[in-house]
């Protein structure tokens, strides 16, 4: 049996990182980045304040500090955009808006409160003269050049996936346009003569298709896109038209869940292999021990057990890091931590990823069982907050022990 490890090195080893393509910023949200980006400026731009108030000397402040008050002439107005002419002289001042840029000769703002000047209706004009009743400090309220980043600073990293605030800092470098990576298409179906839709009455012996919205929900966590192919029946024929379909709209991968065991009716493993090749693993894992992992006319495939939680499980274990290995980025989409188990944990000895709620309290993060590990109880899993790794090997998890979880 391959160790989890293993089985998803090799499925690894088999993809390759998705060619970049440059898109408008606007499209870029969420969307992995291809390239390491440098600022190709400094910022801020330009010395500016960060008031409304009056651009001042600081030392032509300091008898204020003494309680009595400074008068100061006003020899400009700078709105935020224009660009001052002047340069202050000892005993001048200039009022000034937030983001307008420092005149020369100031090196402070006094705030528009701290001035006898309190007419603050839009459209007023400047005093001419204005009292200061505050002692400012040499660069007081006033953001300088450069102090935020520098020209050639590498601001983002590849691999990154696009966040709002990421956005707002490329538009404040001028970076209208940003290599990406394509957007990957995955083709999921489900399999089985069992299986009706969601929204069809039951019948006996049926049961809804449960997998391909938890598994297409999935994929589009990982950023991907869904081709729904829907269900296979239990024959070949079923099974091959489904794959067409995929094959025709030219997806990433093909994901499936169910038919690939070794059923009489488990088809999907007998098609990948007559058009293709297709590896079939047992991996040292509860749940999801079976893992088929293949080709089919070019495209590849990967196919995960028909138990729901196992589904889930393999999907996380194998199919998201290599989602992220071909969309470009970073990998670790789910966070792990270290946590207490609050119950003993018996296991078999294979590497087992239970169904836990973890607590932080305290400074300390414990977990205990959401219920029995049976591979069909989804509800055990809808409670779930994490996954907790049991290692291989280990048979039991006394109280109080430390084991990994990754936080779903
Ligand atoms: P199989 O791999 O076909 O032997 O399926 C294993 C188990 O998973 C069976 O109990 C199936 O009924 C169940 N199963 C398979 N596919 C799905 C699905 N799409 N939704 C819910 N349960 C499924
Ligand atoms: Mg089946």
């Amino acid at each position: 049996m391959l160790s989890v490890t293993e089985a998803r090195e090799r499925i690894l080893s088999h993809f390759q990182t998705t060619a970049a393509e440059t898109l408008p910023l606007v499209d870029c949200a969420n969307r992995v980045l291809a390239r390491d980006i440098a600022a190709a400026y400094d910022l801020p731009l330009f010395n500016n304040s960060s008031m409304d108030g009056f651009a001042i000397r600081a030392e032509d402040s300091v008898p204020a500090a003494a309680g009595s008050s400074v008068t100061l002439s006003v020899v400009a107005d700078i709105p935020a955009g224009s660009v001052p002419t002047v340069t202050l002289a000892k005993g001048q001042a200039a009022r000034i808006m937030t983001g307008a840029q420092v005149p020369a000769g100031a090196d402070a703002v006094v705030p528009v409160e701290d001035t006898d000047f309190h007419s603050r209706e839009a459209g007023t004009t400047a005093p001419q003269t204005i009292s200061i009743a505050k002692n400012v400090k040499p660069g007081e309220n006033v953001r300088l050049h450069g102090t935020d980043l520098k020209t050639g600073d590498v601001i983002l990293h590849k691999g990154r996936k696009l966040k709002p605030q990421d956005l707002g800092l490329l538009a404040m470098l001028g970076i209208a346009e940003v290599p990406v990576h394509r957007i990957l298409r995955v083709a999921l179906l489900s399999s089985g003569d069992e299986l009706i839709p969601v929204d069809a009455p039951l019948s006996a012996g049926k049961i809804h298709d449960s997998n391909s919205y938890a598994l297409a929900a999935l994929i589009e966590s990982a950023g991907a896109q869904v081709l729904r192919l829907g269900v296979a029946r239990d024959t070949r024929a079923s099974v091959t038209a489904l794959l067409e379909k995929a094959i025709t709209e030219k997806v990433d991968l093909i994901l499936s869940s169910a038919g690939v065991s070794v059923g009489a009716f488990d088809f999907v493993k007998e098609v990948i292999e007559a058009n293709g090749k297709l590896d079939f693993w047992k991996v040292n894992m509860r749940p999801g021990k079976p893992l088929a992992f293949g080709e089919y006319q070019g495209c590849k495939f990967i196919g995960l057990p028909g138990n729901p939680v196992s589904a889930f499980v393999g999907f996380e274990i194998f199919v998201r890091p290599v989602l992220e290995k071909l969309g470009g980025q970073l990998p670790g989409g789910r966070p792990t931590v270290r946590v207490r188990c609050e119950e003993q944990i018996d296991s078999d000895g294979r590497e087992s990823y239970l169904r836990a709620r973890v607590r932080h309290e305290n400074g300390i993060s414990s977990a205990s069982l959401t219920g029995h590990q049976g591979s069909g109880n989804l509800l055990s899993l809808v409670q779930a907050n994490a996954l907790l790794i049991i290692p291989a090997g280990v048979k039991c998890v006394p109280v109080g022990q430390e084991v990994d979880a990754i936080l779903l």
